[in-house]
This record gives C-alpha cells, sequence and structure tokens, in this order.
C-alpha cells in the first residue's frame, strides 16, 4: 500500500543553520553569541575577544547562566549550599568574579587608547615596567600573577601612547583564560598594530599558581616568556641593553 512521505521536517530548528531574530531571543545568550560567532567563522577560544558579538545586555544574561552551571558544579561536588552559609551564594560570586573580572577582557572592547604622532622623533630604547599583570591559566583555570616589561624602539613615523595605557592594554589581554606565551604573543600584536615602531621586545616573568596548588606543589616556579621583533631581533646590542635594563633573576 502507498505510504505517504512525511514532509521535511522544517520545526526541527537544531538542523537548520539559519535562524531568526525571534529564534535567537529565545535561546540562552551564550548560544546566541555562539551562533554569531559560528556565522561569521570567527575563533572563540578562551584567550579569543568576543565582545563584537555580545550585545547590550548580554554580559548580565551570560552571568545568571555562569551562576546556574555554577550552583550545579557545587552540586556535583556534593557541597549543600541550602545549609551551608559560606557556599550559600559561592556560584553568584564566581559568575560576578568570571564575568566581570578575571575574565573580562573576552567580554569588553579594548579599552580606549589615544595615539599620537612622534612629534619629538624620539628614536631611543624606551623601557615600560614593570607592569603587574594578573590572569588565570586555560589549562586549570588557576591564577598567573606576574610583571612584563615592554621595550620600543620607536622611529620618526610610530605613533606614541601614553605609559599608563600599556597597563590597560596589558590587562584586557590579561583578563581571560591565557597560555603565558599566546599572552606575551597577543599583546606583543597589539602594540605593533598601535605605536607601529622600529622594535619591540616583551618579557613576561609570573608566578603560576597550578604549580603550587596542585600537581607537583613546586613553590619556586616562575616562568619567563619573551617576544623580540623587528630592531631586537636584529641588533644584539639593543638585545642586550634592553635585558640589561630588567632587574637581574633572583636566583635560589
Ligand atoms: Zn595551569
Amino acid at each position: 500500500m502507498a505510504r505517504e512521505s512525511t514532509p521535511p521536517d522544517d520545526d526541527d530548528s537544531a538542523t537548520r543553520i539559519f535562524r531568526t531574530e525571534e529564534e535567537l531571543a529565545r535561546m540562552p545568550a551564550s548560544e546566541r553569541i555562539r551562533y554569531r560567532l559560528v556565522a561569521s567563522e570567527r575563533r572563540y577560544h578562551a584567550n579569543d575577544n568576543i565582545s563584537a558579538f555580545v550585545r547590550a545586555g548580554e554580559v548580565e544574561e551570560l552571568k545568571a547562566e555562569v551562576q546556574a552551571k555554577m550552583q550545579e558544579v557545587l552540586r556535583a561536588l556534593v557541597i549543600d549550599t541550602d545549609s551551608d552559609h559560606n557556599t550559600n551564594e559561592t556560584a553568584k560570586r564566581v559568575a560576578k568574579m568570571y564575568v566581570d573580572e578575571v575574565f573580562r577582557g573576552r567580554y569588553v572592547p579594548m579599552p580606549a587608547v589615544t595615539e599620537f604622532p612622534n612629534a619629538e622623533r624620539l628614536n631611543e630604547l624606551m623601557i615600560v615596567g614593570p607592569i603587574t599583570v594578573r590572569s588565570a591559566c586555560s589549562h586549570h583555570m588557576c591564577p598567573i600573577f606576574g610583571k612584563v616589561w615592554i621595550g620600543i624602539l620607536p622611529n620618526e613615523h610610530s605613533n606614541l601612547i601614553g605609559l599608563s595605557k600599556y597597563a590597560r592594554i596589558a590587562d584586557w589581554i590579561m583578563s581571560r583564560p591565557q597560555i603565558q606565551e599566546e599572552a606575551v604573543t597577543m599583546l606583543a600584536n597589539e602594540l605593533q598594530q598601535r605605536v607601529r615602531p622600529d622594535g619591540l621586545a616583551i618579557v613576561m616573568e609570573a608566578d603560576h599558581f597550578c604549580m603550587h596548588w596542585r600537581g607537583v606543589k613546586d613553590t619556586d616556579s616562575a616562568m619567563v616568556n619573551s617576544v623580540m621583533r623587528g630592531a631586537f631581533l636584529k641588533d644584539a646590542n639593543l638585545r642586550r641593553e634592553f635585558l640589561s635594563l630588567l632587574p637581574r633573576k633572583h636566583s635560589a
């Protein structure tokens, strides 16, 4: 006997790629933002800034989502958050800390930085630092505390930025789950693009709390990374001059 063929299920939105604004509005904010990122073929790793895909009010929605999921984590850890006054508000605190503070550099655009032309035609090595930076490692979400030194060799076409702005850009990049090597490269790319110097050098020395808190429980393990570009790569004397101006590594 003849069977009627089933019409294609148009309402199964999970199998469709295109979504209307109305459908998007019904999704959790994280799914909505992810949809926009995927549609634009943009990467959204832990240390990527996704602010261009986050609309007004959505950061507050993300915080509520993280809070609800964090509550589930506490539940999975078999912690009685109802009776335990210490953990009663923990999910909310952690969500706020992640979204508004320690991972804020993922959700907000770069702080405004005014660039001004190098009117004095400065061409001497400039060193900015130490800038205190805090981050979290992507592997364990444990804190990273460290210092960054930046060496800039400007030329007459370079744009200069105010000294305090280096710290603000560094903070924006570090306020994400990071990998130290990648953080230093991201900072170098940002500064290269803005300042356009002849040479750029960055050194970061940081303490990774996942090394203290877990695993090997090593208590004296600072990690040092550097990026050298342009004149700092070609000119060993310049490189030496920069490195000699940094405080000497304390040896144990
Ligand atoms: Zn780690």
